[in-house]
């Protein structure tokens, strides 16, 4: 079990259960390392933060409140385990971020907006998503024995960074030769036409156009040999919660988002694209979380993560199904979809009769290798 793996780390090989002493001591870990990040943001802005978090997001709220949580929970933690590592870390990283500043460093406001790491938006990134999906997982698995720490857990950890910490970078590098395109062959009279429809009708547009492009993007991915083998690191995952979503080639990544953008470009404006950019990336992570509960009628409509799951799994029947992220009704339309309307989940998940290496790095390299010749 991981929980045991970082208790190692730790030195700590304590129960972890509820009560321990185990949940506020990692919580404190969480808020303390997100409280030091922030700070740290502030000392390097012109690096790691960017323009439109500083305007936009109460950053001097948000860094003092982790700072007090990680020293709250800390406090607990030491008190309910008798190691105090865990509470320790967190606190120290709140110290640290206290002693570097707080909340109270001083800006320089004349930055000017340029290219940035944006740590600052991976910080916040990271905080909402655990906030969101974390709870929900906890509270109301689909599997209940799988827990948080699930095995394969830091290397879905390794993934969210790669993919979520250079965003602002890799965001706008798949914008450009998109947004080149839709110029160069530019349909103004669509723009203009949907441009003059009510904003939630082209944001329904978008996500229905998105999902059209994306699902045969999608499929190619499957059924074409060599994008298979990017698309095949997506499939290792043995169990899914909403981090396993992260686990995807960069070139997957960039075939997918990408590919999806070019036909928005020609006909939505650019605030919608953004939303849709924001709203595709929580339900996609939405989609793979450990969540049971489900409406049934409204799960033909919107994707609820068991239909993803499906799609996920390595039993045969489902195989090469369900390949629509936003809405099922896509796959029933193309003949692909599957999920079976008792309400079962699927009981194995992962690759069908095949084996990709296991770490991170040899995970990015693998597609770029040659296939070794079957016997
Ligand atoms: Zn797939
Ligand atoms: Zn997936």
């Amino acid at each position: 079990m991981l929980e045991n793996k970082i208790n190692e780390t730790f030195g700590d090989p304590d129960p972890t259960g509820f009560g321990t002493g185990w949940w506020s001591g990692v919580l404190s870990a969480f808020f303390g390392v997100l409280a030091f990040g922030g700070v740290v943001c502030l000392h390097f802005p012109e690096w790691l933060s960017s323009p439109e978090v500083r305007q936009n997001v109460p950053m001097d709220v948000v860094r003092p409140l982790s700072i007090v949580a990680a020293i709250i929970l800390g406090v607990a933690s030491a008190i309910l385990r008798k190691k105090k590592i865990l509470g320790l870390t967190g606190m120290l990283f709140a110290l640290a971020a206290t002693l570097l500043g707080g909340a109270s460093v001083e800006l320089d406001e004349t930055l000017k907006s340029r290219p940035a790491i944006g740590l600052d938006w991976f910080l916040l990134d990271l905080l909402l998503m655990t906030l969101i999906f974390s709870p929900i997982e906890v509270l109301w698995p689909a599997y209940p024995k799988q827990g948080i720490f699930r095995s394969e857990w830091l290397l879905d950890v390794k993934y969210f960074l790669a993919t979520h910490l250079p965003i602002r970078i890799t965001t706008p590098l798949i914008l450009l030769p998109a947004t080149h395109l839709a110029n160069f062959l530019g349909n103004d009279s669509a723009l203009a036409a949907v441009t003059s429809l009510p904003w939630l009708v082209q944001f329904f547009l978008a996500v229905l156009v998105a999902d059209v492009a994306e699902y045969w993007i999608h499929r190619a991915l499957h059924k074409v040999w060599w994008l298979w083998r990017f698309h095949a690191i997506h499939h290792s995952s043995k169990a899914l919660d909403w981090i396993a979503g992260s686990r995807a080639h960069f070139i997957d990544d960039i075939v997918i988002r990408g590919g999806m953008l070019i036909p928005m470009m020609f006909l939505f404006p650019q605030n919608i694209i953004v939303a849709y950019l924001l709203f595709v990336t929580i339900h996609a992570t939405w989609a793979h979380t450990n969540f049971g509960p489900s409406i049934p009628w409204l799960e033909r409509f919107i994707i609820f993560p068991r239909f993803h799951h499906w799609h996920h799994t390595s039993q045969p029947e489902a195989i090469d199904k369900n390949f629509s992220i936003h809405f099922p009704w896509i796959d029933k339309i193309f003949g692909t979809y599957y999920c079976p309307d008792d309400g079962t989940w699927p009981e194995t998940y992962g690759l069908h009769n095949e084996k990709i290496p296991e770490s991170f790095w040899k995970q990015t390299l693998f597609p770029f290798r040659r296939r070794k010749k079957r016997v």
